[in-house]
This record gives structure tokens, sequence and C-alpha cells, in this order.
């Protein structure tokens, strides 16, 4: 149900921010979060805020991001139920006091790690995925027994909205808040001191959050995005190379941040490969895109004319797409061959559905070319030789890597998702986001006793006698 209708949106005013910090505060301070049952009671309530709730979030997300129903469910609102259940299951198993591996030495002091919650912490989330980027880090926030602000964003007003009236009605406001705002609601929270800070958005405001937190001490994870390159290898099955690159770059038109950004494909499969993407082009969105269902449309008439500029400037062959109405948000999926290394489109992020190739001469030539570059925040290869996935796994860096197929990694089970270097810092799903929000706790419990048979050697006077021990 694509609507596209921009709703009003109210901000929290920036002079109730303490106020809501303090309530947060408090339901810290009162010791309710640290009983994993009532954890487990809020997770549950969290859950049914999705679940009885998910034909409005299907709407919200239609009207922000012209979301067809089934990238809605598949994309985002599966899985960021499936965070919450994983994190409801888990949360007795992942909070409970560990003991190191046994070591004669220390094993009577009774060393223990007590999984303790940060404290209050701040979510800071970004349009694309404007559930599963701020409710997933909640799940593993609350399982972890911090009280959380949530902060969604601003550009996704309708999904920002629906949050803002749900969470006081399911989840205890002395556990969760949320801010709407912007610039002026993030500057007032981002002064304050965090149990830490999650930040899930571009690079440039990562920057200035980093810097607020820096302030504080407050220990931030950057979930951010960036380039993230696909090669394509001679031996890739082409025909399913195709289907699942161009579904990856048109989904949510391009607005993820693990979209396959650019490719990389060997010259002499370059024309076979390039046919394989005519046809299932073809297949996915008919002769006229606009009028497709299938395809979402750009956050904002701002975001859509920055892509028509990258579009409008790059110097190589466009062989599908090229149109973009900026007022209606909407660019054609777009495929653009022969793109050199400094084209408009090789200068930032693309997000939004245009897929710039590159031809190269061999996958050397393409390691090099992505090593030359930040490490992305994912890197896909295309190959059946098994060879020349683990060389391009073994010679490169990013967030993670996976081979024939793209997108779907953030939401595998048991993976750790996150960037590495200028993608981003830390980790934010299933156990690893409990992680993010847990503070690993060293312990020990020293018995006097100890003194008599090894510890008082310690002690002064440090007589030769004693050196010689
Ligand atoms: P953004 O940086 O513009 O906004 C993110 C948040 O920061 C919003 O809540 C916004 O209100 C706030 N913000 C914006 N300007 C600010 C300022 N000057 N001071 C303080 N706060 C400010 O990001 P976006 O455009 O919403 O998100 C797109 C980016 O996020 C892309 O780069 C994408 O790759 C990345 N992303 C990363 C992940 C991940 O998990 N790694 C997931 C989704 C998106």
């Amino acid at each position: 149900p694509r609507r596209l209708v921009a709703m009003s949106s109210s901000s929290t005013p920036v002079e109730e921010i303490s106020k809501i910090r303090e309530a947060l505060v408090k339901g810290f301070a009162s010791g309710k979060t640290k009983n994993v049952q009532y954890r487990k009671e809020q997770l549950i309530h969290l859950g049914y805020l999705l679940h009885e709730n998910r034909d409005r979030f299907v709407e919200t997300l239609a009207t922000d991001l012209g979301r067809p129903t089934l990238e809605a469910d598949f994309l985002e609102i599966n899985g960021t139920i499936s965070e919450v259940q994983e994190a409801y299951k888990n949360v007795e198993k992942w909070s409970k006091p560990e003991s190191p591996p046994f070591t004669l030495n220390w094993f009577f002091m009774r060393p223990k790690i007590r999984r303790e919650p940060k404290g209050v912490v701040l979510i800071i989330g970004p349009f694309n995925f404007p559930l599963w980027c701020l409710l997933g880090p909640l799940a593993g926030a609350i399982a972890a027994g911090n009280t959380v602000a949530l902060k969604p964003s601003e550009m996704s007003s309708a999904t920002a909205d629906l949050i803002a009236e749900l969470i006081p009605k399911y989840l205890d406001p002395e556990v969760v808040s949320v801010v709407k705002g912007g610039i002026p609601q993030t500057s007032k929270l981002i002064e304050y001191p965090w149990g830490h800070i999650c930040y899930t958005g571009s690079q440039r405001v990562a920057k200035i959050i980093g810097t607020a937190a820096a302030q504080s001490l407050t220990p931030v994870t950057f979930e951010l995005g960036g380039k993230s390159p696909v090669i394509v290898d001679k031996s890739a099955d082409l025909k399913l190379a195709a289907r699942r690159i161009l579904w990856g770059k048109c989904a949510n038109a391009g607005q993820i941040c693990v979209a396959p950004d650019y490719l990389l494909v060997l010259r002499e499969v370059e024309e076979p490969f390039i046919k394989e993407l005519r046809a299932v082009y073809n297949s996915y969105f008919g002769a006229n895109p606009a009028k497709s269902d299938s395809l979402s449309r750009i956050i904002s008439p701002q975001h859509a004319a920055r892509i028509k500029k990258l579009v409008d400037e790059t110097k190589g062959n466009i062989i599908t797409g090229g149109e973009v109405d900026v007022d209606q948000r909407y660019v054609a999926p777009t495929i653009v061959r022969d793109v050199a290394n400094d084209d408009s489109l090789m200068s930032e992020e693309i997000f939004g559905p245009v897929l710039p190739i590159i031809p190269v001469d061999s996958v050397d030539e393409a390691i090099k070319f992505i090593n030359s570059r930040d490490h992305p925040l994912v890197l896909y290869i295309f190959a059946q030789d098994r060879k020349v996935k683990e060389k391009v796994f073994a010679s490169t860096n990013s967030g993670g890597a996976v081979a024939n197929d793209v997108v779907l990694h953030p939401a595998a089970a048991g993976l750790p998702f996150g960037g590495v270097g200028a993608s981003g810092s830390g980790y934010t799903t299933g156990k690893w986001g409990f992680n993010t929000f847990t503070h690993f706790r060293a312990t020990l419990d020293v018995p006097g006793w100890l003194d008599k048979i090894a510890l008082s050697h310690r002690f002064p006077p440090y007589t030769d006698k004693k050196l010689a021990d």
C-alpha cells in the first residue's frame, strides 16, 4: 500500500529531554531492570508491540518509503521480531555470571565475570530501517538490563510517530522512552553522559556523535555505511548473480546499508552478465518501473535530487533506467556500465537503486581496487570457484563478507553484524547486541587463608629471602 503522504510529526521539546532522562536514571536506580524476569516481561511486551501493530507498521513504512508490503515484512518487521524473540529466549543464559577457565593460581579467589548493564543508554536510528535499526538494538539493551532513550529518525516520521505512540503503551516509561525530533533534540541528547550510545547512520553525523560522546567518555557503537563492493568472477553463476544482485540493489530502493553499492565484473564475463541483468530487470520491473508495485521510493525529494545529480554527472553508459522524478521521490532502477574509478557514482555511498559496473581484468585487480578504499560494511563475491572465494575473503577486510548472495547476512542468527574502520565499530544483533550493552565486570572474592600459603609474599618488608623465594 504505497501512500507517500507525509504525516505531520511533532518533535519532543528540547527542554523536556532532561526530564525524560531523569525518569530513565530513576528507573535504572530502582534496580528493577537487574531482575531478569522483569527484562523478559519488557521483551514480551516489545514483541507484542510489533506483532499486534504489524499492519500499522506496514502502513507507516509505505508512507515513509513507499515500501511494498512484502519488503516491509521480509526485510524489516520479521527480522525485528526475531531479534526480540532471540533476546527473550536467551536472556537468562546470556546474563549468567561466567567463570574463566580453571587455573590453579587463581581458582581459590573465585574469579567470575558478571554481566552488568551499562546503565542508561541512548539508541539513535536512521531513516532507512526505522524499526530494525532502532528496536533491534533495543531488544539487546533491554535484555542486558539497561534503561533506554530511543531517538528515531525524523526523516521516517510516520514510523517515528507510531513508535512514539506505542512505546509508552507497551513498555515501562522508566525503562524505555522516545525522543522525537532531529538535530536540536539529538544535539541535546548527546550532551549527556550515557552508559552507551548506539548510533546507526551516516559517517558524517557519526563524527558529530563521536566528538560529543568523547566529552563525557561515553562509549559508542557506530553502525555506518559506505560503498560495499561486489566482485563477479568468471566462475560465477551469472543468472543467479544477476537475480540476487539486482534484487539487493533495488530492495528499499537501494536504501540499505548492506546494499551492493558497485560491481567489479571480470571483463571476460561482462557481456553475458549484462545480458542476464537486462533479462532480470525486465522480469522484475517491466518496461515502466515507475508503475511497478515492487519498488520503494526514496525517503525525501532532497535525497532523490542527490541521487539525480550523481546519475546526471556520470560519465558511464546508462543501459537501463536513468529517470528520476524528484517530487515523486522516484528513481528508476538504473544500471550504468563502463564506470571509472573517479566517476560521480564512485564518490559516495549511492543509497539508491543505481548500479555502476566497473570492468576489471582479474580478481587481483578487484582486490587491489577494494583495498585502496575504506573498509566496506560488507564485501560480496559471486564465484563458484572455491579458491577464488577463499582468496577474496583472505586478502580483504570488511564488516562482513558473503559469497553468492547479498543483503541477508545481518539477519543470520548467531553472526555478529557490524562494520570495521570507516564502516563502523561494534556489533548489534543477537548475543552480540546484548554484549554491546553489557559491562563485563571482573570480580574476585579472596579468602583470608590464602595469605598463609601464597599471598603474604607481597607485604613489606621486602626481604632478600622473599626475593629469593
Ligand atoms: P543520518 O546520519 O543522516 O541520521 C541518523 C540519525 O542522526 C538520525 O536520527 C538523525 O536525526 C541524526 N542526525 C542527523 N544529523 C545530525 C546532526 N547534525 N547532529 C546530531 N544528530 C544528527 O543517517 P541516515 O541518512 O538516516 O541513514 C543512512 C546512513 O545510515 C547510510 O550511510 C547507511 O549506510 C547507514 N546505515 C547503517 C546501518 C548499519 O547497521 N550499519 C543500517 C542502516 C543505515
